[in-house]
This record gives C-alpha cells, structure tokens and sequence, in this order.
C-alpha cells in the first residue's frame, strides 16, 4: 500500500517538518523549506536469512588493499587515493562550465580501453552533444557508452543489462525516480536516486562518480545529505576565466583527504600539472615590491606559490580587508602583529592580498611570506636577497614558528632554483640539502635586517 503525504523539507539538510517554518531547527538555515511530496509504501517484513551474507569472524575477514582502477590521469588517481576504488561511490562537485564532465570523459576513455566498458549517463547533454566534445578530446575507445537518460529505473535495467566497468552519472540533480512525485533536484529526489545508486554500486561492484552541481555560492546545489551518504566527495574549483583547475579532496573513505591534483583548461582538454611549482612560477618577477614566493605542503606534495600583497592609502571611512587564496583571520592576525611588533600602521590602509594562480592557502606555512608582503608594500621596498623562497608560521609575539615537513619544500625550492631559502631557525638544522642557501630566522624583527 502505498500512502501520500505532504511535508516540508529542508533543501540544506534534508530535515522533514509537517508544516512550513522559517528557520530550520536542524541546520539553522532561513527559508530552505519547500514542500515536496512524500509515499511512503509499507514493505512485507523480511524474515529469511540464507541469502549468503553471514556474520563472519573478525579473523576470517581479508584485509589489504582495495581494488582499484587506474584512471589514466595521475592527478585524479591521486586525489582518489590511488584510483577509483571497485564498488565506490563517488561525487565531484563544481560550478557548471568548470570542466567536471570533460575529466571524466579523460578518465572514461582511459579506463574503457584498459578494463572494458564504460557507461556515461547524461541527463544534462544529447548524445550528439558529448560526441563532439569526446572527438575534441580524442576519446576513441568503442567501449565508451553515452546514455541520455534521467529515470533511475531505466538506468538501473541498463546498468544490469551489460557488463560494466565504471558508470557515470551527469548530473544527479536532473535524476528522478518516478514512484516520488517531487521535482528532480529536489532533496528528496536527490536522497532517494543517491540510495539506489549506493545501493547498485555495492551490489554489483562497480564504482560510481557521480557529477553535482554547485551555487554560486559555492554549496552544493540541493542537500548536504548527499555529501554523507557517498563515499568520496571531489571538489573541482578555478575560475572559468583562468586556465588552471584544482581537484580537491573533502572526504574520502579510502585514502587522505589533503592531497590536491592541478590541472590546465586547454582546447585539447583537460592537461595534468604533474609540476604546479614550475606553473605557479612562471611568470613572477622577483624584483617587485609586495611579490613573495611561499611554500607551501598540499598533502604530501610540497608546493610554491607566489603570493602578492597591495598596500594603499585608504579613502573611505574604513580600511579594506580582502583576501583571495589567503583566510582572512589569518591576514588579520598577521597585520596585527605587524602593527604592534614592528610599529608598521596598517589602520590607515587598504589591504589587498591575492595568491597567483587561484589556489587556496591552508595552514600556516605562508605566514612569513605573507607578512614579508605586506612590509614590502607598505614601506614601498624590494627585497635584496635574490631569488628568494620563504615558509613558516608567525605566532602572537612576532616569533617565527617552526612548520612541518619544512625540508621538503626547502628541497623543492632548491630544485626549482631558488637562490635563497628563509626558514624558521628551528628548523633549519634539520635541512638536509647542505647547498642551499638557508637562512634561519627566530623572529619578525631578525627577518626584516636580513632580506631589506
Ligand atoms: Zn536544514
């Protein structure tokens, strides 16, 4: 029997209210309800056992390794932890246009030649539509399947149908199973579909990525439940103006969750940055004022970044903040710092900090670098070292920090030819590189004697 009902959801959460409220009391967010339709069917009661899946002794069950596939693309295997785990269910979010089905055709492509057929469900584009952009890509693999299809019945009797690899679905927010009778992209809807997919991924053991698209506001667009139920969530972020993309971890059940991959947006496709430090690099001009390169640790991988920071006489009422790649907080503390230990006002300016290249700066490596920027451009003064990389945090007193993994990004900046190395003194003894020049420092005021 199956029964109607009307209730109130909450598109952030997914909490269910029988009547409209303003607030959710679950997420606290302000007029997220919408009224969506909800059938509950009564299921007859499973009682048999016998159907294989047994309790087993802890010591009887296999450990080890997943199995895994190799994508093809070192970048996303990467982020994956080691490539796309059998059974997994992945979702890669992003902002339309950002280049997530273009990925994963690259990666389509590589597997279906490698392990055998893929299937690519497109609720978003026609057939002919994804032809052209795999002809761009040179996607020639006959065991690449396109499939235009939004009901999830469907695809599953297609998934059943033949023998697949990999399937992906683009996107889960035009997915609708038809026995709920609220719109696709609805949280119910999004729920459900993410379910049944969970549920066709185990039971045959073929790995998911499903594509969802992102707000403006950088959320995802529907329910945070989904990020909950999969079992891996990707990011993928840039601007559509710039060329470069960065895959980012958030969640993942089988592998780390900081590694990053790089890629570049060209007409051919998707191109991995197997070195970000050398593009990141490439066009900084060491000899400008308010110009830093920092190093920094993306997982296990060390990377360099020029950071550059913009210092002007404010003419408004209050100063301005902002911030692009760099946490906010954190440049608030470091101008504090800078006014009450080196006596530099930064109350009368505007402050303006950008990272080149649009990544994020997490952690406290550029701490250093970003407050060597800042003197730069507030005291209108180039630095006289040459060639000079600088990592490591700033504490409260104005002391420099000791950071982690230090001598990795010191021997990557000796790879990449940086001349001079500006490190925290603690750290410095553990360098194990002895022909790089680097220059140890304990404190704010030592630093500005050594590089001005
Ligand atoms: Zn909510």
């Amino acid at each position: 029997m199956a029964k109607v009902k009307n209730v109130f959801v909450c598109q952030e959460c997914g909490f269910e209210t029988p009547k409209w409220i303003g607030k959710c009391p679950d997420c606290s967010a302000w007029n997220t309800m919408v009224e969506e339709v909800k059938s509950i069917t009564t299921v007859p009661k499973i009682v048999a056992l016998g159907n294989g899946n047994e309790p087993k002794s802890i010591i009887n069950i296999k450990s080890g390794e997943f199995q895994r596939y190799n994508t093809g693309v070192v970048e996303l295997n990467r982020v994956l932890g080691g490539g796309i785990v059998k059974g997994s269910l992945t979702l890669i979010s992003g902002a339309p246009g950002i280049g997530k089905s273009t990925l994963l055709l690259q990666a389509a492509s590589n597997i279906a030649s490698t392990y055998g057929k893929v299937l690519y469900i497109s609720g978003e584009e026609s057939e002919e539509q994804i032809k052209i952009r795999a002809d761009r890509l040179g996607v020639i693999s006959p065991d690449v399947y396109i499939l235009s299809e939004t009901n999830l019945e469907l695809i599953e009797e297609h998934v059943k149908n033949m023998e697949y690899v990999f399937v992906i679905i683009d996107s889960i927010q035009t997915l609708f199973k038809p026995a709920l009778n609220s719109a696709p992209g609805s949280v119910s809807q999004v729920r459900e579909c993410s379910n049944d997919l969970m549920r066709i991924a185990k039971n045959k053991n073929i790995p998911f990525f499903i594509v969802a698209h992102v707000t403006k506001q950088g959320e995802l667009a529907g329910p945070r439940v989904l990020e909950h139920m999969v079992d891996t969530v990707l990011s993928f972020e840039g601007e559509r103006t710039e060329e470069f993309r960065i895959l980012r971890t958030i969640k993942n059940r089988f592998g780390t969750t900081s590694e990053i991959g790089v890629f570049e947006m060209r007409q051919e496709g998707l191109v991995e940055i197997l070195n970000p430090s050398g593009v990141f690099l490439e066009e900084v001009n060491f000899k400008q004022e308010g110009s830093v390169v920092v190093g920094i640790m993306e997982g296990t991988r060390p990377i360099l970044v020029e950071i550059q920071a913009l210092v002007s006489e404010t003419k408004a009422a209050f100063p301005r903040r902002t911030a692009v790649g760099v946490d906010t907080a954190r440049l608030n503390l470091i101008l504090a710092v800078l006014e009450k230990k080196l006596k530099i006002p930064f109350y009368n300016s505007d402050v303006y900090v950008n990272v080149v290249g649009g990544l994020n700066i997490d952690g406290t490596f550029a701490d250093l670098g970003l407050a060597l920027a800042l003197i730069s451009s507030s005291k209108g003064r180039e630095f006289k070292l040459n060639k000079m990389l600088v990592v490591g945090e700033v504490g409260l007193t104005g002391e420099v920090r000791p950071v982690a993994f230090c001598d990795r990004i010191v021997n990557e900046g000796y790879k990449m030819g940086f001349e001079s190395i500006v490190v925290p003194f603690r750290n410095k003894d553990k360098i194990v590189i002895k022909e790089a020049n680097v220059i140890g420092v304990a404190s704010l005021s030592e630093i500005i004697s050594k590089v001005f």
